[in-house]
């Protein structure tokens, strides 16, 4: 059995779930998933305390197996045909200004689910127009069409995480390193207009020059923004932490990956790819 390492200070994050509450009893009532809960997110309490929270559609259940992901695994739930309208009507009684819709991966969809991702873009801007929306989307099996519709659904923002660097892709497993990159430089290339967006953990043992050439990779591809945090084993039945990265070595990653040519790079222990989404497209 995995021993799961004692946590460094600097990883020591106050919860409250008296601070959480409110927000948990709203979006039963809306009837939405969050990535917040689903993942457990350490930063759920902050994120719910200001009413944040990124939103999970196409159900909580994924057809992969990351080693890292504390989402539930196995034969995925039955689409709720409601569900963009659920989102659009909580996001709008929120307030919130910018939002990010993730989701499980579902290889059982033909389309991995990209139209449900445009309904629920379409959704949201038929209640307000100027919110502005990010998907944060599985590869989708690299399929054309899929990523065609995402790239035109009207999203300002699309991510596609690559979570690690190629060398310890086991912790990702049925994803591939070379297809994540390229879904990125199809985005680009099949709408110029949008900005994409990256994500990865630190601490399953990678080194700085492996990051570095993450980095660069990512540049050939034109995603310009990215978000470096600290991975944290859910439990002890996940992949565990082989190393808690100290706060300047983020520091660190974050300058040299704006220096290559990164529009802006959150990088902090506690970063992850939806937290402060906002701060993104105000560095455009
Ligand atoms: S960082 Fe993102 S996933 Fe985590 S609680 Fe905040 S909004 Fe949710």
């Amino acid at each position: 059995m995995q021993t799961l390492m004692r946590k460094p200070q600097w990883l020591r994050k106050k919860i409250s779930l008296s601070d959480q509450k409110p927000m948990e009893r709203l979006l039963a009532q809306g009837r939405v998933h969050t990535i917040c809960e689903e993942a457990m997110c350490p930063n759920i309490s902050e994120c719910f305390s200001q009413k944040v929270a990124t939103f999970m559609i196409l159900g909580t259940v994924c057809t992969r197996a990351c080693t890292f992901c504390a989402v539930s695994r196995g034969v995925p739930l039955v689409l709720n045909p409601h569900e963009p309208e659920n989102v659009a009507k909580t996001v709008n009684h929120l307030g919130l200004r910018h939002v990010v819709i993730t989701s499980s991966t579902r290889d059982d969809l033909s389309n991995g689910g990209a139209e449900y991702f445009c309904k629920t873009v379409r959704a949201i801007k038929a209640l307000d127009d100027s919110i502005t929306v990010e998907l944060l989307i599985p590869d989708m099996k690299e399929n054309l069409s899929a990523l065609e519709q995402v790239a035109n659904s009207g999203a300002e923002i699309i991510g596609h995480n690559l979570e690690t660097v190629s060398r310890l892709y086991h912790v990702r497993k049925g994803s591939d390193y070379e297809r994540s990159l390229r879904v990125l430089e199809k985005l680009t290339s099949l709408n110029p207009d949008i900005a994409t967006k990256s994500g990865i953990m630190l601490g399953f043992g990678e080194g700085d020059e492996e990051i570095l050439s993450l980095m660069q990779d990512l540049l050939d591809v034109e995603c310009r923004y990215l978000s470096i945090g600290q991975y944290l084993s859910p439990s002890h039945k996940y992949e565990p932490v082989v190393e808690y990265v100290e706060p300047k070595r983020f520091e660190y990653l974050r300058d040299r990956g704006m220096e290559m040519g990164f529009t802006y790079i959150k990088s902090s222990p506690y970063a992850r790819s939806s937290y402060m989404a906002h701060e993104y497209l105000e560095a455009k």
